[in-house]
């Protein structure tokens, strides 16, 4: 390894940081001393996984406010903590979040990084930022943006997460002489607004030591890993209603989803296109794009005459109490649309088979 030592070529990073760093709710005012509050870090960085800082804001005051510490979130119901995390998506960090505040307020926080690692939810990156950044421990802490800087800052060929254990070594004694919090902060400051996939080098504080500027690779520095085609689905997306009850898909105990309750949900494909029988109601509809889907969603509101017993995993939910039913974004906003008008639709799905579909089987 022939890189230049990371004190020296880091160092420019800690002023500007100084100068420009955003004024968050989760960042401490003093660099050099532990964060007074962890657990907001904490919360924080969960929130900050896979989610862009501008949305976590208001969750993260609302998540404060209505959790102000590890204990109140210990004790919290499961129902009230997906909730409040309704809308930002990946819904294991709520549940992974509150297992951590039981094991802290159990056995108090980790004081070391293979502790932070154990906790619920925090992988090798949220566990060494969290220890830089709540507890001044010089473990250095690699993400996407982290990789992609650091990377052309070296002129590192191929992947560098390939690279990883030797970065983390290198970064070391950077995190030591410039602060764990304030190097760390600083490295994911630049890795979001200005060496991003396409880097601002003009604004860059590091922009006079970087080999992939000087040698004109920064396009295909770090190479851009290529994705898998999404699976592509066309669906109904239902409220079926009798007698002021809907009918939703209870939480699933695991899983991506757990603790969320759902629309069902019904491939165009399988269930044919009729002449709408007029108690149905539509709205527009959009595309939802997951990592490794697409979804061309159709919301509907179909209202029938009398409820049905239904399949396992289905209840009719009286409509006063749908709106403290955690939903994911997607269901939510079918809960929104249902209090605006729709408009008739001219080709629905077979009634019948919904029907069928959803019902207990007749014994
Ligand atoms: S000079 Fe450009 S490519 Fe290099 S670290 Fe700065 S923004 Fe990134």
């Amino acid at each position: 390894m022939s890189w230049p030592a990371s004190p020296d070529l880091l160092a420019p990073l800690a002023p500007w940081f100084g100068r420009v760093r955003r004024d968050l709710a989760w960042r401490a005012r003093d660099l050099e001393a532990p964060h007074p509050d962890p657990y907001a870090v904490l919360v924080s960085e969960l929130m900050l996984q896979q989610t862009q800082v501008a949305t976590v804001v208001p969750y993260f005051q609302r998540w404060l406010e209505q959790f102000p510490d590890a204990a109140t979130l210990a004790e919290a119901d499961e129902d009230a903590v997906h909730k409040a995390w309704e809308g930002l998506g990946y819904y294991r960090r709520a549940r992974f979040l509150k297992a951590a505040a039981v094991s802290i307020v159990a056995e108090g926080w980790p004081d070391d990084l293979d502790g932070l690692a154990g906790l619920p939810g925090l992988g090798p990156y949220t566990a060494a930022a969290v220890g830089a950044i709540a507890f001044q421990w010089p473990t250095p802490a690699l993400d996407g943006n982290a990789f992609r800087v650091l990377a052309r800052l070296l002129l590192i060929e191929g992947d560098p997460k390939a690279r990883a254990a030797e970065l983390r070594t290198w970064l070391v004694p950077a995190l030591e002489a410039l602060g764990p919090s304030r190097l760390t902060q600083a490295l994911m400051e630049l890795g979001a607004t200005v060496c991003t996939p396409v880097p601002a080098c003009g604004a860059c504080p590091l922009g006079d030591h970087c080999a992939a500027r000087r040698a004109g690779r920064t396009g295909d520095i770090p190479p851009v890993a290529k994705r898998a085609k999404p699976k592509a689905s066309t669906l109904w997306l239902v409220a079926l209603e009798a007698k002021g009850q809907f009918l939703l898909e209870a939480p699933a105990a695991k899983g991506l989803l757990a603790g969320l309750w759902r629309w069902p949900t019904f491939d165009a494909a399988d269930h044919g296109s009729v002449p709408s029988p007029g108690s149905i109601t539509a709205w527009p509809g959009w595309t939802q794009v997951y990592t490794h889907r697409r979804e061309a969603v159709t919301p509907l509101h179909i209202g029938l005459a009398a409820p049905f017993a239904p399949a396992e995993g289905l209840r009719w939910v009286p409509r006063t109490e749908l709106q403290g039913l955690p939903l994911g974004k997607r269901d939510q906003r079918l809960r929104d649309l249902l209090d605006t008008p729709g408009q008739p639709l001219l080709e629905a799905p077979d009634l019948a088979s919904l029907v069928r579909a959803c019902a207990a089987p007749s014994a």
